[in-house]
């Protein structure tokens, strides 16, 4: 009988320990769908806002507000992990994704993401950092790329995960993005595609020592068959252009084919920015 007592009070000390846990790290119970808002950003340039450019003062500010409202910052393959059926998601999950590979990025955004211990996806343009490789033209804030050295870094901090945004396919012409050529057909489109991204693979895995598993879409543009290509190479995640905030559930992967992005354009201050998009 004292036996049984004790294993029911071992019991409800369990269950009471258990709690104190779960208010401790508020982590996302299973079958929970998880709201993921992932805000864009480009250009982080002191004196200089625009639809892709925010001063580092905002982007502080940013991260201020959220961490002063419960967001813990995540990488996109927290996201694969939670979507596979594994790993945990916070409470108040964000994502801070940055597009092209902006020297400034790493002059002005890295410094900040150190003092808050913030995380981010940073998706580089393969031909525009060995431009600036090679050139040695790389470091002024208001144009310049990043470096295979400066990536190299920010990878290695711990607070940049890195996404592939092909290696000179964010144009304009001869196609849209990664967009099909009129009237290309099926294996030149899959030759071109495959190309162009596995040449941006090489340079990140030699000089950089990675891998990158995360592809962001050239002006948001995606196509089935392009889908299709990426996911044969290993991508297992895409991210778009598309407005809105992420419902994730735990163990459901289809929301990885279009993750949406909201634009943090640098005309809005931070409260106004989180206002609009209901971010509190
Ligand atoms: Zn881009």
């Amino acid at each position: 009988m004292k036996r049984f007592i004790f294993i029911i009070i071992l019991f409800i000390f369990c269950l009471s320990g258990s709690k104190i846990v779960c208010q401790d790290f508020c982590f996302a119970e299973a079958d929970e769908v998880v709201s993921i808002p992932i805000l864009m950003y480009h250009s982080v340039l002191p004196g200089k806002t625009g639809n892709y450019s925010v001063t580092p003062d905002m982007l502080e500010e940013d991260i201020k507000f959220l961490q002063k409202h419960g967001y813990q910052s995540i990488f996109v393959k927290d996201i694969i992990s939670f979507c596979e059926g594994d790993g945990t998601l916070p409470d108040k999950p964000v994502l801070l994704s940055f597009d092209d590979g902006h020297y400034n990025n790493y002059h002005y955004a890295y410094p900040i993401l150190k003092k808050y211990n913030f995380k981010a996806n940073l998706n580089v343009i393969g031909a525009f950092s060995q431009f600036s490789t090679s050139s040695g033209d790389s470091d002024h804030p208001e144009y310049s790329y990043l470096t295979w050295d400066e990536i190299k870094t920010l990878h290695e901090s711990g607070l940049f995960e890195i996404g592939n945004h092909t290696y000179k396919m964010h144009d304009y012409s001869p196609r849209f993005g990664i967009s099909k050529k009129k009237g290309e057909d099926e294996e030149s489109y899959k030759n071109a595609l495959s190309a162009d991204i596995k040449k941006l693979e090489d340079y990140l895995s030699t000089k950089c020592g990675i891998t990158a598993e995360v592809f962001a879409y050239p002006f948001g543009e995606y196509n089935d068959d392009g889908e299709k290509i990426l996911r044969q190479m290993g991508y297992k995640a895409f991210l778009t252009c598309n407005e809105g905030i992420n419902n994730v559930k735990k163990g459901d992967s289809k929301v990885l084919s279009h993750l949406k992005r909201i634009n943090r354009t640098g005309k809005l201050s931070s409260k106004e920015f989180f206002e609009k998009y209901g971010i509190d």
